[in-house]
C-alpha cells in the first residue's frame, strides 16, 4: 500500500514536473519567437529606413545630375554664344583689315600722285608757261647714238627716258630717227631764240621759242628729225619716220603737241611730248588733240603717266 501511494506520489510529481516542463518549454518558445519576431521587425525597419534613406538620396543625386545638366545647357549655350561673339569680331577685324589695306592703297595712290609732278601734263601757252626756276625732277643724258648732233649733249627726263628709248629701237631698223633737242632749261631757251631770230629773222619765233617753251624745260619733250634730214627738221612732216610715229608713237607714251589743224598752235610735226601710254593711247583711239581737252580729264592721267 505504501508503495503504491509512493509510485502514485511519484508519478504525479512527475507529472506535474512534466506539465512544468511542457509550460517552460511552451514559455521559452513563445518568447523565443516573440524575441525573434522582435528582431525580425526591427531588421525589416531598419531596411525600410535605410531603403528610404537610399531613395532620398538617388532622389538627391538625380536632381544634382538635372541641375549640372542644366548648369551644362547653360555653359554650352554660353560658350556659343562666346564662339559667335568671337566669330563676329573676327569678321570685324577682317573688315577692319580690308578696311585699312583699302585706305593704305589710296594713300599709295594719293602718296604716288602728289611725288608726281604735276607739271608734266600740264597745257601750256603763251601766257601760261613753267616757271623760269623749273628744273625736272631728274635728268638723265641720252645716249649719243640717238642723237644727231654728236658733240650735244642732250638730257631727257629719267623716267621718261626709257619709253623714249623703247620708242626710237623700234623704229631704227624701217626709219630710223634722230632728237635734233630734248630738255632746254630757261636759259637754253632764250640763247636759242636769239640765235634762231638771228639767223631766220622775226619769223623764228612761229617755229620754236614761244610755241614749245615750256614742253621743253620739262624734260619730256622732244625734237625730232632723220639722219637725212637731220638739221632741216622743220620738212620731217610727210618722211616715213614721221608717218610711222603717228601711227605708233602712242604706244610708248608719245604725242604731237600740235598735230595738223589743231586750234591752239602752228603745226610742229618734229616736237613730241612724253605724256604716259594710258593717255596717248586715249588721245590716238580717239583721235583727239592733248590741247583740246579738258585740264580736268587730263589730270586723271596723272597717277599712271610712269
Ligand atoms: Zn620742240
Amino acid at each position: 500500500m505504501e508503495d503504491k501511494s509512493k509510485k502514485r506520489k511519484l508519478f504525479f510529481a512527475l507529472k506535474i514536473l512534466a506539465i512544468f516542463a511542457l509550460f517552460s518549454a511552451i514559455g521559452y518558445g513563445g518568447y523565443a519567437f516573440y524575441q525573434t519576431h522582435n528582431e525580425l521587425q526591427a531588421v525589416k525597419q531598419r531596411s525600410a529606413t535605410e531603403k528610404t534613406r537610399s531613395e532620398a538620396k538617388i532622389s538627391m543625386l538625380e536632381k544634382n545630375i538635372a541641375a549640372m545638366e542644366t548648369e551644362l545647357g547653360r555653359k554650352d549655350a554660353e560658350n556659343t554664344d562666346l564662339s559667335q561673339t568671337l566669330m563676329s569680331e573676327k569678321d570685324k577685324n577682317t573688315l577692319f583689315e580690308s578696311q585699312i589695306q583699302a585706305i593704305g592703297g589710296t594713300v599709295g595712290k594719293l602718296t604716288k600722285l602728289s611725288q608726281t609732278d604735276k607739271e608734266l601734263l600740264q597745257k601750256y601757252s603763251k601766257v601760261y608757261f613753267l616757271n623760269e626756276h623749273y628744273v625736272p625732277e631728274n635728268l638723265t643724258v641720252i645716249d649719243p647714238k640717238y642723237v644727231f648732233e654728236k658733240n650735244k649733249t642732250a638730257q631727257f627726263h629719267a623716267k621718261a627716258y626709257p619709253y623714249l628709248v623703247q620708242m626710237l629701237e623700234a623704229a631704227t631698223s624701217t626709219n630710223p630717227i634722230q632728237i635734233i633737242s630734248a630738255y632746254r632749261s630757261f636759259g637754253d631757251q632764250t640763247l636759242l631764240k636769239a640765235n634762231y631770230v638771228v639767223t631766220y629773222g622775226s619769223g623764228a619765233n612761229k617755229f620754236s621759242a614761244d610755241q614749245g617753251y615750256s614742253e621743253h624745260q620739262l624734260g619730256t619733250t622732244m625734237d625730232l628729225t632723220t639722219p637725212t634730214l637731220g638739221l632741216a627738221f622743220i620738212k620731217f612732216d610727210g618722211s616715213d619716220a614721221y608717218n610711222w610715229l603717228t601711227e605708233n608713237a602712242y604706244r610708248y607714251g608719245f604725242i604731237l603737241s600740235y598735230p595738223k589743224q589743231n586750234t591752239y598752235f602752228q603745226y610742229e610735226p618734229w616736237h613730241w611730248r612724253f605724256v604716259g601710254v594710258d593717255l596717248a593711247a586715249k588721245l590716238h583711239n580717239n583721235g583727239q588733240f592733248f590741247y583740246d581737252l579738258p585740264a580736268r580729264e587730263i589730270d586723271s592721267y596723272l597717277i599712271s603717266i610712269f
